[in-house]
């Protein structure tokens, strides 16, 4: 290397190090120092060695307790405010506070008491003529931040600065805590605004319903009296328009009921009744009454059904509005001529579960719709007004209700090739699990999890976050939910408080690695749950949801499903 390029390197170096240094200093400069120091001498001696390294900084010199007190303003009932107004750094009136440990009247620990009672946030630093280990270690756990010894001088800045650097940091953190916890409350308070106005418009929504039924029951029957010829004879066309006007007032009351029982789902207030009943005979007839539906089109409408069906428990009115809204929904997408087959069989390869599914020859579902189609108010686009009456609930209401059974639905089908609507119910009473409810943030735990659970036979739902899983609930009510601690945005022991203010004592399975952490005494604090520690193996799992499901008040559950009515889903 010439000598050049060496002064060059060490310019290069000497201005790095200016460069780090005046960094360090705008991050670590204090700008006011308390120091409680009976010595003028030592007192000058320290304020010379404060302002040799920060010319402008302010050093309040104290000499004994009433100094000291007036300093940190003991007694003063504005003191909190002052502090807050004199700093530019909130909650910290000096920067630091530098002490003296053996004066004539008055102990450095005296000092540091009322130091961490008075000013909390600020570093508090001994400097000392002597001061042994032990007293070192001692002052330590009393909440000094540091000492120095008055032979070693040169340490007072770094020591400084380093406690300075902590003391910002620590604010900041509580700061970011502060504004995290701001934002939580905020975020809490905007949810609870949001699910009153929620229940408001359902109320709404509930109301107008059931007022707009009325009437239209009215007009429907004054249309079949005079249809009937009750009020006179009628001329061809008198009744070709009544019987739109007819069809119409079916139209709009489907609408209606679809819409209360919308509103009754989300208010959890849509009773069940289950009792055992014959699936096939529910099938035969409600083929049988629309099959005059299907002939206005020429379209064949005919039913499978095969000899072993079982009884099954269910609310018989409620899968009748399944079936006749999938036998409606095919009619309706099934151009002339077309053809229909309702076909009840025990599910193929699916022990316990019974099948029922509506084939039909019509345009078929893309691929890219087949998910949506089931979600509240969601219609494809077709462009055709004949095929987009109605709310897009239909199916969204089907969904709801064959889970309520402990059942699933879904959809075959190819665009142009027709659709097969199949849903499945559980075909013994026995065979009728718990609803478990799996939220996690870990996807390939989730899918374990529910391949575990569904194997013994459970209805299985998964949500991967704390959010998700309420929006699941409030969606249905689960029988036992099992929960991760650790997950972003809303963590367990959060999720959990929201779970018992909204639905009571439903069964919560804690299902943490954590099971000693902050988490698990939050969530201890919010209520009682079963505890699951990761990682589990699936006999385990199994063996804790069973003992849940044995120990907890299932009777409601257990009622339900042997014949009684089923309490409204918001009971606890
Ligand atoms: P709505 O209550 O308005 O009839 P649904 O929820 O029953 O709505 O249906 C939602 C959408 O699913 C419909 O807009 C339609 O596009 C599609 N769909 C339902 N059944 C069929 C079917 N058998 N063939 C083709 N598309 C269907």
């Amino acid at each position: 290397m010439t000598s050049d390029t060496r002064e060059e390197g060490k310019k290069r170096l000497k201005n790095a190090q200016g460069q780090d240094s005046s960094k360090e200093q705008c991050e670590t400069r204090p700008e006011r120092v308390l120091l409680l120091e009976d010595s003028q001498d030592d007192a000058l001696l320290l304020r010379r060695v404060i302002n040799r390294e920060w010319p402008k900084c302010e050093v309040l010199v104290v000499q004994d307790r009433g100094g000291f007190e007036s300093a940190l303003s003991v007694g003063d009932p504005t003191a909190p405010a002052q502090l807050h107004a004199e700093s530019s750094k909130p909650g910290r009136k000096y920067d630091v506070i530098l002490s003296d440990y053996c004066f004539p009247t008055y102990s450095g620990r005296e000092a540091l008491t009322l130091a961490r009672e008075f000013a909390p946030q600020t570093p508090f630093i001994f400097i000392s003529g002597m001061m042994g280990d032990e007293i070192a270690v001692e002052c330590l756990k009393a909440g000094a931040t540091d000492y120095v010894l008055k032979d070693r001088l040169s340490r007072l800045v770094p020591v400084t600065k380093r406690a300075l650097k902590e003391a910002d940091e620590r604010a900041r953190r509580e700061r970011a805590e502060m504004a995290r916890h701001k934002s939580e409350s905020r975020l809490e308070q905007s949810n609870r605004e949001l699910r009153r106005k929620n229940e408001e418009i359902q109320n709404f929504y509930h109301t107008l319903s059931h007022e707009l039924k009325t009437p239209l029951t009215s007009a429907s029957e004054f249309i079949s009296i005079v249809m009937d010829g009750l009020a006179g004879p009628l001329t061809a066309t008198q009744s070709e328009y009544l019987s739109i006007a007819r069809d119409s007032c079916r139209q709009l009351r489907m609408c209606i009921d679809d819409l209360l029982d919308a509103t009754r789902l989300d208010t959890g207030k849509l009773a069940l009744d289950f009792k055992p009943a014959s699936l096939p005979a529910l099938v035969q007839r409600i083929t049988a009454a629309m099959k005059p539906q299907a002939t206005e089109k020429s379209i064949r409408l005919h039913e499978e059904v095969a000899l072993n069906v079982p009884l099954i428990a269910m609310d018989e009115h409620r899968i009748t509005q399944v079936v006749a809204n999938l036998v409606t929904n095919a009619i309706k997408f099934t151009p002339w001529g077309g053809s229909i087959q309702v076909k009840v069989e025990p599910a193929p390869g699916q022990a316990g579960l019974v099948q029922v599914s509506v084939s039909d020859t019509g345009c078929g579902i893309p691929r890219a719709e087949r998910d949506r189609i089931f979600d509240r108010l969601y219609q494809v686009r077709a462009g055709d007004a004949a095929t987009e009456k109605g709310l897009g609930l239909g199916l969204f209401l089907c969904r709801e209700l064959v889970e309520l059974h402990g059942g699933r639905i879904w959809v075959e089908s190819h665009a142009g090739g027709g659709s097969t609507f199949v849903f499945v119910l559980p075909a013994e009473q026995q065979a009728l699990r718990s609803n478990v409810l799996v939220i996690d943030d870990d996807p390939e735990l989730l899918e374990l999890l529910k391949l575990t659970l569904s194997s013994d036979g459970y209805n299985v739902r998964t949500a991967s976050g704390g959010w998700a899983g309420l929006a699941e609930m409030r969606r249905q009510r689960p029988d036992i939910i099992m929960l991760d601690l650790a997950m972003p945005e809303i963590d367990g022991a959060a999720t959990l408080k929201e779970i018992r203010k909204d639905w009571g004592a439903v069964p919560v399975i804690v299902h943490t690695g954590f099971a000693e952490g902050e988490l698990m005494q939050q969530a201890l604090e919010s209520s009682p749950f079963t505890l699951l520690a990761k990682p589990s193996r699936p006999q385990q799992i199994l063996e804790t949801v069973r003992k849940v499901e044995r120990a907890d008040d299932t009777t409601i559950w257990k009622r339900n499903h042997f014949g009684l009515n089923r309490p409204s889903k918001s009971q606890p």
